[in-house]
């Protein structure tokens, strides 16, 4: 039997600090990063980043090569729980989504030039960059019809299009950038993938989109999402990353694992409410008695944990597949659990901000954010819908129609069948009677 639920005593010692170190250093950033400007971030930021890499778990997804630490997706997950229970903290450990995906893009497919002049720096937290794929003209949700184009120009590119939602471009060194480089190829050999500074001629970052999460307009700041406009911005040969017409090729390499990390930090999102959930119900009293005593509050604490502990088992054993089979092997699995830990997300945030009312409501809590925050996990990285479909149609794959339409499981059927099958014995049973 090879069973095994618990975690290797060395490698909980680390959970238990990052648990720590993330509630008493990073959870503090939360209550003034809006007075902050993004350079006093990077002053704050500073000492937590040296501090984590002496602890040896700086850009754990990376392998030790690079500098990073190579875990597995079953240990980079169960670290994700923990940076997921603050927006900041994933940036204290070299791990902030777009630079931790793009880091390993540019470790996948990179040359060596490329990796010198930015992976490396990216690595060190000296860089910071940006995926730019989705686009306002285009649905995201099926990339094949992305406009974004580069076109060859002697052994060089030039970049025409217009994207949003590039997270962190507007303080990014370097995008990432999707583009169609073969209009008549095949849908998933279209595209490919370019490394642009953003100081490029041609390179607008237009604004920062305000959005549900960040109603009000910022910019230049961690955590935004930009518009982009590429206006013949010419690139050298060097721009190019990987080969041209892998870009769908490498962004599943960065997608796949990326959602079973998105997955573990809302739930450490959804940890954080549900133990606000149950302090408020210990103590607020209404209807003669707290809260914790009404039948439709221990409904939804007892819903909330059960909920979140198949999320838990389901994503960590998508993430022991993906370490033993391989990410193709673990894509069902992985789809089911970003639908339904986006879905455990919302229910367990929408209790909390519940039970707490008026207070709940207000930015004098966490919990308006969170359930802004948790919106949106219902559609980035793959809507509900499309996952849903995917998933559909690869367990479709095992059915065919039933021989001559009659379902196989049709009782009058089987019940002749077995008649036929124990013939003898009902006969020998008739005869007795
Ligand atoms: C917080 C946040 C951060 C993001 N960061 C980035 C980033 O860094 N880089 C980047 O490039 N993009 C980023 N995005 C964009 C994100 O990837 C897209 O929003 C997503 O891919 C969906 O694309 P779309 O918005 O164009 O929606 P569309 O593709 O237009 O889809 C709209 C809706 O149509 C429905 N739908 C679509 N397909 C189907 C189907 N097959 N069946 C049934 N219904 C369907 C779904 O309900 C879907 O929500 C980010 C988005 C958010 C919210």
């Amino acid at each position: 039997m090879a069973w095994d639920f618990s975690t290797d005593p060395g490698f909980e010692e680390q959970l238990e600090w990052m648990r720590a170190f993330v509630r008493e250093e990073i959870w503090p950033i939360e209550t003034i990063y809006d007075e902050l400007t993004q350079e006093q971030l990077d002053r704050i930021y500073a000492p937590l980043q040296a501090r984590v890499k002496e602890r040896g778990l700086w850009a754990a997804h990376l392998d030790p090569e690079l500098g990073g630490q190579g875990f597995g997706q079953v240990k980079l997950g169960l670290m994700h729980e923990i940076l997921g229970t603050s927006p900041f903290a994933p940036n204290a450990f070299g791990n902030q989504a777009p630079d931790s995906g793009n880091s390993e893009i540019l470790a996948l497919a990179g040359t060596e030039e490329q990796k010198e002049r930015w992976l490396h720096p990216l690595l060190a937290g000296d860089l910071k960059s940006a995926f730019s794929m989705t686009e306002p003209d285009s649905a995201g949700s099926d990339p094949t019809l992305l406009r974004t184009r580069a076109e060859r120009d002697g052994d060089g590119w030039v970049l025409s299009g217009h994207k949003w939602f590039s997270s962190n471009a507007s303080i990014a060194d370097f995008l990432i950038v999707m583009a169609v480089t073969d209009p008549h190829g095949r849908p998933h050999q279209r595209a490919s993938m370019f490394i642009v500074p953003v100081d490029t001629p041609g390179v607008t970052i237009v604004r920062d989109v305000s959005t549900m999460e960040h109603p009000e307009p910022s910019y230049g700041k961690l955590g935004n999402h930009a518009e982009i406009r590429y206006e013949d911005v010419r690139l050298g040969p060097d721009a190019l990353l990987g080969e041209a017409g892998a870009g769908f090729l490498i962004a599943q390499h960065r997608l796949v694992p990326g959602r079973i990390h998105h997955c573990m930090r809302w739930l450490g999102v959804s940890q954080r409410a549900f133990d606000m959930l149950c302090e408020y119900a210990t103590h607020r009293v209404a209807g003669g008695s707290v809260l914790a005593d009404k039948q439709t509050v221990q409904n939804w604490i007892a819903d909330s944990a059960m909920q979140m502990q198949a999320a838990r088992l389901m994503t960590l054993h998508a993430a022991w597949k993906m370490d033993t089979h391989g990410s193709s092997a673990a894509r069902t699995d992985v789809s089911l659990i970003k639908v339904y830990g986006a879905q455990v997300l919302h229910d367990v945030v929408d209790r909390a901000l519940q039970i707490h009312g008026s207070l709940g409501y207000s930015t004098d809590m966490p919990l308006e954010a969170m359930y802004r925050h948790a919106r949106a996990a219902r559609f980035y990285d793959g809507p509900d819908e499309v996952h849903r479909e995917s998933v559909a149609r690869r367990i479709l794959r095992g059915y065919e129609p039933p021989e001559d339409g009659v379902p196989a499981e049709h009782v009058p059927t089987r019940r002749e069948a077995a008649r036929r099958k124990f013939a003898e014995i009902l006969e020998a049973v008739t005869a007795n009677d």
